[in-house]
């Protein structure tokens, strides 16, 4: 069989992350790369032969193997193992509960569910894969069988570019889902990501119970879910804010959807940093900032980290005494330590006294391998500020 001379084999002691079931391979590991396109199989072995599992090779130059079986498994890697897969995946996410009220969810989360590479998420009868390794589209048969069954009607192959990607099956410009019993479109071809941040899920419905009342900032709003949220909580008025045109655009639909007329939203398209800077003060009694990644390199993570304290800083002096500041951080590169000294540091130099309430993070539909901390990417904290 081809699999059996494709093997890549790592230089001696590098074998010890492999073991803790890292999945990723670096080149500086390796000691012979076999050279086949991206996304062949290849068997990882020790520097004495011995097996350690399977990868698939990458189109990269420093990460070349995204592994997804580890130990002495040799079944073949056909049609019905990425169906098991894909079936593991799906009954967790039946596990999860996330019953009649909720119809979008993330299906496959790449290293969490033991597919690297891959992203799938669920917008009710819609499906958007995002394929981040090129040598995938191996997967594109079992997955597109796998959904069919499950009554999936429309699946779409993303790319990095909005609007390139290219329909796997039926087509749908955009799809209505469910949300803790709000609704939603999904911006399929012309969206950021996937079309809508379901790692935020139980996130927003925490703030729903923060809202009554108060005076809501959503910035960085983009699909404007926070603001629905705050709606359904009965807040007194809600601003959504985002800089870009299009991301405003999506959000007031799907207000629409849920408020249709409703005069306690409104939306301003302006970037976020300059609005801080003149907003006024005691205003905002609830404040959401959720940032882009301000760093995707760990090299620039000093730089990001100023740009988070700047915001932090700017909302915790501004904001109503008794005010929640629901703040997020989606950059990789910075942990959860980091995470927390960024809003030390803010809290300090606001001279307020600042409370923790939750410490949050990404929707189950998100798992995180253990042994990939890596995975554990989007970090939250909701503060009350004296
Ligand atoms: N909270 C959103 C997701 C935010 S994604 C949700 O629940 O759907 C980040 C958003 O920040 C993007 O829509 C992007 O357009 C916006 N953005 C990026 N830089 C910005 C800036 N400087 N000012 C305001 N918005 C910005």
């Amino acid at each position: 069989m081809k699999s059996e001379s494709l093997h890549l084999v790592l230089k001696p002691g590098k074998e010890r992350s492999v073991l803790r079931r890292h999945p990723w391979i670096y080149s500086g590991a390796v000691r012979h790369l076999p050279k086949a396109p991206a996304g062949t199989i290849v068997e990882v072995r020790d520097a004495e032969n011995g097996i350690l599992g399977h990868g698939f090779l990458t189109s990269g130059h420093s990460l070349v193997c995204l592994m997804f079986s580890f130990g002495q498994n040799r079944e073949p890697f056909d049609q019905a193992f990425w169906q098991n897969r894909l079936a593991d995946a799906w009954r967790l996410r039946q596990d999860l509960l996330l019953g009649q009220e909720t119809s979008g969810f993330r299906l496959i989360h790449a290293e969490g569910d033991q597919i690297p590479g891959l992203i799938l998420d669920v917008y009710a009868d819609t499906a958007v894969v995002e394929v981040r390794n090129p040598g995938l589209q191996l997967l594109r048969e079992p997955i597109v069988t796998f959904l069919k069954e499950r009554g999936i009607q429309h699946i779409y192959r993303r790319t990095e570019q909005p609007d390139t990607g290219e329909w796997w099956l039926g087509k749908t410009p955009s799809a209505e889902f469910l949300e803790h019993g709000l609704r939603y479109h999904a911006d399929i071809e012309k969206g950021q990501k996937t079309g809508f941040f379901l790692d935020q899920r139980d996130n927003r419905f925490l703030l729903r119970r923060y809202s009554a009342g108060r005076q809501v900032l959503n910035a960085f709003s983009y699909t404007a879910g926070f603001s629905v949220n705050a709606l359904a909580g009965g807040a007194a008025s809600v601003v959504s804010l985002d800089s870009s045109a299009r991301a405003i655009e999506v959000g007031n639909a799907n207000v629409a959807l849920n408020f249709p007329g409703d005069p306690r939203h409104s939306s301003l398209t302006e970037d976020c940093f300059a609005y801080l800077k003149e907003m006024p003060e005691e205003y905002y009694d609830l404040i959401v900032l959720d940032p882009p990644a301000f760093t995707k390199h760990p090299k620039t993570v000093e730089k990001a980290a100023r740009g988070y304290k700047e915001i932090n800083l700017k909302a915790m002096r501004k904001i109503r005494s008794g005010g929640i500041l629901f703040t997020f951080s989606c950059s990789q590169h910075m942990d959860k330590k980091l995470f927390r000294q960024v809003a030390f540091a803010a809290a300090v130099d606001s001279g307020r006294s600042i409370r923790v309430l939750h410490e949050l993070g990404q929707a189950p539909d998100h798992p995180v391998s253990i042994f990939h901390p890596e995975g554990d990417y989007l970090k939250g904290l909701v503060l009350e500020v004296e």
